[in-house]
């Protein structure tokens, strides 16, 4: 079955340079090829893989491939899906040390490597999530507690009825997952205090000095890397009046924390490593395949303190047990493809992956602008902002040379592009520009 499923796997990743990168789908062809009624008898396994590349290949998006510029998303690197399908093929219970004591170890490697590498604290503790909506939930969770302990309170143990207010403080452009966690953490979406932020999208730090005063226990979500503009918060003056006030600095970083891994790039993240928590991906800019975030805590005894399983049947040991950095309890052993990811990049292998995305970003500004289109953003990162009409973003997604989304920025309609992906090209680039200048050009 597996070479069944190896020749399937090898046809497809052999098409992705060619294939329409999001093709029109028509969803009631797809739900009738894949939607038939649920069988009595089982169908042989060869043939429940045949009908499911044939049934699903129509709605498949080359998200993988080298014009995908849309939403910040990673490929996959040739070492991170091997292990990836190994991961599959052991099928290991990451939860605790018993249960996999190589996954146990390979998170703990993973957490050091990353920590090193991002100039991140070495005595921080990772926990491995799904993404960074989920790594921003975890990193959410330990700041309320902790805040609260500091004003005498055991949210952990009495929950949040009764307890003294926090104030939670974040960027007006702050990605829509911190306030998801806010919902889920039982700190409330819309309570967040929102303060100013400056044309692409970087948090004022004056607006958040005025935030924190008499603000209480309070945490304060930053940004590196906005979703749009590619912009970093100011983390040094942020970092300094977060120490001032004692309220809990973290850093959403989702796809921007990699560029501190990178000699020509790191400026941007400067006063970094002093916050106290950090929330970043590894399936964006790391090119790891889907369910790869990682939630990482200066206190590794608060991080612990928070999310901590305890049972009696549960007996912790001298090793490390990963349930205690994450939600969850069984899960995949995600800590492999990270773990395969990094060693085959190495240190200099992540920086000229940050760097070549970066200089195809700028090299997307230049073709797009000497073809008469308007760049909105200052590219500094790995994000450009065309303006564009909706219907213009369409004719691009339907021509399928690349696949770029829709967006709104300072009043504008715009084409978002990302350069995320280790298998990009120069030339996917100038292709790329081509069709979308066509597509903004077109009547
Ligand atoms: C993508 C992104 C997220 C959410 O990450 P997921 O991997 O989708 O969970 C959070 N914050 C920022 C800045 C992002 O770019």
């Amino acid at each position: 079955m597996l070479e069944h499923a190896f020749r399937h796997a090898e046809a497809f990743l052999a098409s992705l340079p060619d294939r329409p990168v999001g093709p029109p789908v028509d969803p009631d062809a797809l739900r009738a090829a894949l939607g038939r009624e649920l069988p009595d008898e089982g169908v042989p396994a060869e043939q429940v893989i045949d009908d499911l590349v044939a049934g699903a290949d129509p709605g498949i998006v080359a998200s993988a491939g080298p014009r995908y510029f849309g939403f910040v998303t990673g490929g996959a690197l040739p070492a991170a899906l091997a292990a990836d399908w190994l991961a599959s093929a052991w099928d290991q219970n990451a939860h605790m040390w018993v249960g996999s004591p190589a996954a146990a170890v390979v998170e703990e490697v993973v957490e050091e490597w990353v920590l090193s590498l991002l100039g991140l604290p070495a005595s921080a503790s990772v926990g491995l999530v799904t993404g960074a909506q989920m790594a921003n939930v975890t990193c959410l969770a330990v700041a309320r507690d902790a805040v609260l302990k500091r004003a005498g309170w055991d949210a952990a143990g009495q929950g949040l009825i009764g307890a003294p207010p926090i104030t939670v403080i974040a960027g007006q452009e702050a990605h829509a997952t911190v306030f998801s966690a806010l919902r889920m953490i039982g700190l409330g979406r819309d309570a967040a205090h929102l303060v100013a932020t400056d044309d692409q999208g970087a948090m004022d730090p004056d607006a958040l000095a005025r935030a924190l005063k008499d603000a209480g226990p309070a945490i304060v979500c930053a940004q590196a890397g906005n979703v749009n503009t590619g912009a970093f918060d100011p983390l040094e003056p942020i970092e300094y009046l977060c120490e001032q006030s004692g309220a809990w600095l973290h850093v959403d970083g989702a796809f921007g924390l990699w560029a501190a891994a990178s000699p020509r790039y790191a400026h941007l993240t400067r006063g970094l490593e002093r916050a106290d928590s950090w929330a970043t991906d590894a399936h964006k800019w790391l090119n790891v395949p889907y369910d790869g975030g990682l939630a990482i805590v200066k206190d590794r005894a608060a991080h612990r303190a928070a999310l901590r399983l305890s049972a009696a049947y549960l007996v912790a040991g001298e090793q490390r047990d990963n349930y205690d950095y994450t939600p969850e309890a069984s899960r995949r052993a995600r800590g492999f493809t990270v773990y395969a990811a990094l060693r085959s990049l190495g240190r200099t292998g992540v920086a000229e992956l940050v760097e070549r995305n970066c200089a195809q970003a700028t090299r997307f500004a230049e073709r797009l602008r000497a073809g008469g289109a308007e760049v909105l953003n200052d590219v500094v990162l790995n994000q450009v902002l065309v303006a564009a009409p909706p219907s213009a973003v369409a004719r691009i997604q339907a021509d399928g040379t690349c696949w770029v989304g829709g967006t709104v920025w300072g009043g504008r309609e715009a084409i978002r592009i990302s350069t995320s992906n280790w298998a990009t090209t120069d030339e996917d680039v100038d292709r790329s520009a081509r069709a979308i200048l066509t597509a903004i050009t077109s009547p």
